[in-house]
């Protein structure tokens, strides 16, 4: 047999993304904005390119961004990076998970990751010949049991990947589940996989709390982020990594070889307009002001809301609608009702349907308001 991933299909996001175009539903499955970025973010790309800022970047990414990701860093965690040895510039959060991933783990070590989580973690771990640990969160926030972590550790564990907020739940870890984190981990050399890549999308006057922020953590753990959520621009593919000099060094052996270094003029204009502070300080208020206004929508619906705490992600439970299987009641929403979310038993590995649709409000009122009188039919 010639695959490796023999029972990974197509993402989920692919899917539903491919299905929401066919029959031209209201895309509110994967995750990314329907408004355009900053315009003069957009001026200052074309002006890089139309100056020949077109060639090669340097492997660890622009020195002038990797500066200004320094600053960043220390103004919002009270950490200055270094940036020569800590910071490396990745093509997306996906290539510095992959990277850090590769990076470290080898046939034979378990990884701990909390269900739901993302997708792409654990066929990266099991491309490395590791095997994926898996610990749920607790329903109905959920939220970390990290007695249930403890139990899950062993001498084979290598890594623990978090997410902070979580996609797809919106849940958001506070400084006592760094402590707790912290605590299991002292005395081992399990490392940390820190996916921040929602940094500036934690409503309701709470702060996001940064791995970096907690030295225990921050000299054991690679923390990943993406430009691509911060400025609109997902499909630019720009994110980064912070990590303690011996991990980026060997984060940096694997980047080399995925990538060897992201988009020159991408890099270049992110680098200056990363000055306006006030784009990622007002980002909270742009986001939550949209999560109100779909949350306040969908009440006209039978789905049932909690309040997201971060992410631009809205779960909402079915299941006084129906006790179809989430993924064909998230076709049947697309093909029959016109509106596209993402079944959140994609986020576990052995598909555990909680009657969970996400759904992503990173889009205009127009867009969700629609979404949501198109869903109050069902
Ligand atoms: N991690 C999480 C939790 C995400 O939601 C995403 C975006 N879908 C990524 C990583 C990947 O980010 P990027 O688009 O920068 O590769
Ligand atoms: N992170 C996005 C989401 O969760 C999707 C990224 C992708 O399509 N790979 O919807």
């Amino acid at each position: 047999p010639i695959s490796k991933l023999p029972d990974v299909g197509t993402s989920i996001f692919t899917v539903m993304s491919a299905l929401a175009n066919e029959h031209r539903a209201i895309n509110l499955s994967q995750g990314f904005p329907d408004f355009n970025c900053p315009e003069p973010l957009v001026n200052l790309v074309t002006r890089y390119m139309q100056e020949g800022f077109n060639q090669y970047a340097p492997m660890a990414g622009m020195p002038q961004l990797r500066h200004k990701i320094s600053l960043k860093t220390e103004k919002l965690y009270g950490y200055r990076p270094d940036e020569e040895t800590e910071i490396t510039v990745t093509s997306g959060a996906t290539e510095a998970l992959n990277a850090a991933i590769t990076a470290v783990v080898k046939p034979g070590d378990e990884v701990v990751l909390l269900e739901p989580c993302y997708d792409s973690y654990a066929p990266v771990i099991r491309l490395c010949g590791g095997s994926p640990i898996y610990v749920p969160l607790v329903l109905p926030d959920f939220s970390v049991d990290w007695d249930q972590v403890k139990k899950r550790i062993s001498s084979r564990t290598r890594m623990i990947i978090i997410n902070t907020p979580h996609n797809p739940t919106g849940a958001v870890m506070g400084k006592q589940d760094m402590d707790r984190l912290a605590n299991l981990l002292s005395g081992s050399d399990i490392l940390v996989l820190s996916d921040e890549v929602y940094e500036h999308m934690v409503f309701d006057g709470k702060q996001h709390y940064s791995v970096l922020q907690h030295p225990q953590l921050r000299e054991r753990s690679f923390v990943v982020s993406s430009f691509g959520k911060t400025y609109h621009t997902t499909g630019w593919k720009v994110g980064y990594t912070i990590a303690p000099p011996a991990l980026t060094k060997e984060l940096r052996r694997v980047h080399q070889f995925i990538t060897f270094c992201t988009p020159t003029p991408f890099q270049l204009a992110i680098a200056d307009f990363m000055d306006e502070a006030a784009h990622y300080l007002e980002l909270p208020s742009f986001y939550q002001a949209k999560r109100d206004f779909f949350v306040e929508q969908l009440k006209q619906t039978r789905f049932e809301v909690v309040p997201s705490a971060g992410t631009y992600f809205q779960l909402a439970k079915y299941s006084d609608i129906t006790v179809a299987y989430d993924l064909d009641f998230a076709k049947q929403l697309t093909i029959e009702t016109g509106v596209a979310a993402i079944p959140v038993s994609a986020f576990y590995h052995n598909k555990t349907d909680n009657k969970y649709l996400r759904f992503c409000f990173a889009k205009s009122e127009e867009t969700l308001k629609a979404a949501a009188e198109k869903l109050a039919k069902v």
